[in-house]
C-alpha cells in the first residue's frame, strides 16, 4: 500500500502517486479489496439511507458503486487507477449491472461536470495528505447537491500499530468539514480487510456529513 507521508498533491493522472496505486492494483497486493462491499456500507445502503445519483469516490474495483447499482441506485465510481477501473467495469458486465466508472482524480471532481445526491468514501479520505484534505472537501462541495450527504469511512486512531493507512480522529473529520457542512454523526465501525493483512479488523469511524441546504 502506498505510504501516507507528506507529498505533492496529485497533479496529473500519470504522476508518482497515481503510479503507485496503479502498481498496487497491477500486483494484486490489495488488503482492502475484499471482493464485496464493506458491511458498514451494505447496512446503510440496504437501510435505504443512500440516495442516488451517488458517487463512489476512490472506488477501487467498484464494490460500493456496484452495491448501489444492485439496489437500483444510479452510481458513478471514480479512481486514479486505470487497472482498478477496468476491474470495476468487468465486474459490472459479469454481474449484469449498470454503473459508470471513470479514471479520474478526486481532487478534481468538478471535471465530472455533474452533481450527486450522495457520496461514498470508503478508505479514500485516509490516504490524503494533510494539505489535500481541504481541497478534497472543496471538490466534494462542488459535486454534491445542497442537502446531499457524504458517507465517509476511514481508519481510526483506535487501530493499533502503524501498518496500513494513516489514522484519522473524529476531531480531524469535524475540522475538515467545518464550513458549509454538518457532521451529523460519527460512529465506530470496523473495516473488513483481507485476512493476511491484519489479524483484527481495523477500527474505523463512519461519518455521515450533510451539505448545507443552501449554497454559501
Ligand atoms: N473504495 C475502495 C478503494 C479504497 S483504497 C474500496 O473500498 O475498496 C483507496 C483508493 O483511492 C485506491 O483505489 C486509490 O487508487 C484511490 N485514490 C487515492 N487517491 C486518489 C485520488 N486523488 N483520486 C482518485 N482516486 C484516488
Amino acid at each position: 500500500m502506498p505510504p501516507k507521508t507528506a507529498r505533492a498533491r496529485v497533479a496529473t493522472l500519470d504522476d508518482e502517486w497515481a503510479e503507485r496505486w496503479e502498481r498496487a492494483y497491477a500486483s494484486g497486493d490489495l488488503p482492502w479489496d475484499i471482493g464485496r462491499p464493506q458491511p458498514a456500507f451494505r447496512r446503510l445502503a440496504e437501510g435505504g439511507l443512500i440516495s442516488g445519483p451517488a458517487l463512489d469516490s476512490g472506488c477501487g474495483t467498484g464494490e460500493h458503486a456496484l452495491l448501489l447499482a444492485s439496489l437500483g441506485i444510479e452510481a458513478v465510481g471514480v479512481d486514479l487507477s486505470r487497472t482498478a477501473i477496468q476491474m470495476a467495469r468487468s465486474k459490472t458486465r459479469d454481474r449484469g449491472l449498470a454503473a459508470t466508472f471513470v479514471v479520474g482524480n478526486v481532487l478534481d471532481l468538478g471535471a465530472l461536470g455533474r452533481t450527486f445526491r450522495s457520496v461514498i468514501d470508503s478508505g479514500m479520505f485516509h490516504t490524503l495528505a494533510d494539505d489535500e484534505r481541504q481541497p478534497y472537501v472543496t471538490e466534494l462541495a462542488r459535486c454534491i447537491e445542497p442537502g446531499g450527504r457524504v458517507f465517509l469511512m476511514c481508519f481510526s486512531e483506535l487501530t493499533p500499530g502503524a501498518e496500513g493507512p494513516r489514522r484519522v480522529t473524529q476531531a480531524e473529520s469535524h475540522g475538515a468539514f467545518s464550513m458549509g457542512w454538518a457532521v451529523e454523526r460519527i460512529i465506530p465501525e470496523r473495516f473488513e480487510v483481507r485476512p493476511q493483512f491484519m489479524q483484527n479488523a481495523p477500527h474505523a469511524w463512519l461519518a455521515t456529513i450533510t451539505r448545507a441546504a443552501t449554497a454559501e
